[in-house]
């Protein structure tokens, strides 16, 4: 007789404790709009120009390498290309932490990632929140550098849609000279480009930033991101990436993504999204079911409801997927909404204005 034997318990602890992260294709839904994800509305098009695939592809495609180094000022030795910057997150935990004695920090509410790359390694987390105002507590963060060897500052940040200030940035960077890594994830940094920290790379040697074409580059199926930092960083980095991270079109596509024009186009659909937030903010201040609509320096606004459960299912219900951010530390009843196109934006609203008519009356016939 054979006893059923379970494959799981070979597996590591961690992994076998790990609770994956839940990304918006993960969670499902039989959506007709999809507001979940921070993606683009609209596909762009791209032909590709190569015909190698017999070929094994660079390990850092130099087009995409310089292309984006001009874009950002840097030399091509501060620039790394990666799986998104999701991998990026992750080459940075198997670069600087050593599991059992280092701790990486964040500050939640934030980007689950983090967290989720953490656990597969079993790195120690020390999650100091962020304040009222959503800004970083920096004595807070102070008091704990204990064992930190590497902080993950989102700005802007999701979900909440603010940046970082920059003195409170400034703060935490002299604080942990010479002793751990500040990563700075800018995914959303085109919608709010002046704010950038690239240029304090030079003051800071220890600053890296996190950089995507998931977001405003429209580019989320591509899979590939950026890291910016000291040659020194990416040289350690480059040490323990895959031999070949980027598929030959991935790498074929990005390039093309980051010429003049190609910049160009991102521009104007940056343009495009905050037009249409400017159009959904309005709007949704307007709706009784809204409490408070917060600003947003991205292409999502993070919206607290009188009753979110309500909203999320009815939208659920008629294909209009939001993310729920009820569970994130300080943002019960909180919503997060992609800013869609003009057509997707009014379709939300619309169903929200229903539903506030419906609640309205509802009570009306219960309190007469
Ligand atoms: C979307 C996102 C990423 C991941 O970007 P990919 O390049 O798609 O892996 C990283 N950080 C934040 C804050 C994001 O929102």
């Amino acid at each position: 007789m054979s006893t059923v034997f379970d494959i799981s318990s070979l597996a590591r602890k961690n992994v076998r404790e790990l609770v994956p992260y839940m990304s918006a294709r993960r969670l499902g839904g039989n959506g007709s709009v999809w507001l979940n994800a921070n993606e683009y509305p609209f596909a762009p098009h791209f032909q590709l120009s190569e015909q190698t695939l017999n070929r094994y592809p660079e390990c850092q495609p130099a087009a995409v390498i310089q292309r984006y180094a001009d874009y950002s000022g840097l030399q091509p030795e501060q620039v790394l290309v990666s799986r998104g910057a999701d991998e990026s997150i992750e080459l940075l935990i198997r670069v600087f932490c050593e599991s059992g004695t280092d701790a990486v920090m964040f500050c939640p509410p934030t980007y689950g990632m983090y967290s989720v790359s953490a656990e597969t390694f079993g790195i120690e987390q020390k999650k100091i929140l962020v304040g009222p105002d959503w800004q970083p507590n920096v004595t807070a963060i102070e008091n704990n550098l204990d064992r930190v060897k590497l902080l993950y500052i989102c700005s802007p940040n999701n979900p909440t849609g603010n940046l970082t200030d920059p003195t409170a940035l400034r703060q935490i960077l002299e604080l942990t000279r010479n002793r751990a890594i500040v990563a700075i994830d800018e995914a959303y940094i085109e919608f709010s480009p002046q704010n950038t920290t690239m240029h304090w790379m030079k003051e800071y040697p220890h600053l890296v930033i996190l950089r995507t074409l998931s977001k405003a580059f429209a580019l989320a199926g591509l899979r590939c991101g950026f890291t910016l930092a000291s040659a020194d960083i990416i040289a350690l980095m480059l040490k323990v990436i895959a031999p070949y991270p980027l598929a030959t079109p991935v790498a074929d596509i990005a390039a093309q993504a980051l010429t003049a024009t190609g910049i160009r186009a991102m521009q104007e659909r940056v343009a495009e999204i905050k037009a249409n937030r400017a159009y959904l903010q309005t709007a949704l201040d307007k709706l009784i079911l809204v409490e408070k609509v917060f600003p947003s320096e991205t292409n999502y606004i993070l919206v607290r409801f009188t009753n979110a459960e309500l909203v999320f299912r009815a939208l659920w219900d008629q294909g209009i997927i939001l993310r729920d951010q009820r569970k994130q530390p300080g943002l019960e009843k909180c919503l997060r909404i992609t800013v869609g196109s003009r057509n997707e934006c009014e379709q939300l609203i619309n169903a929200i204005a229903a539903l506030c008519e419906h609640t309205q009356q509802v009570q009306e016939t219960e309190n007469p």
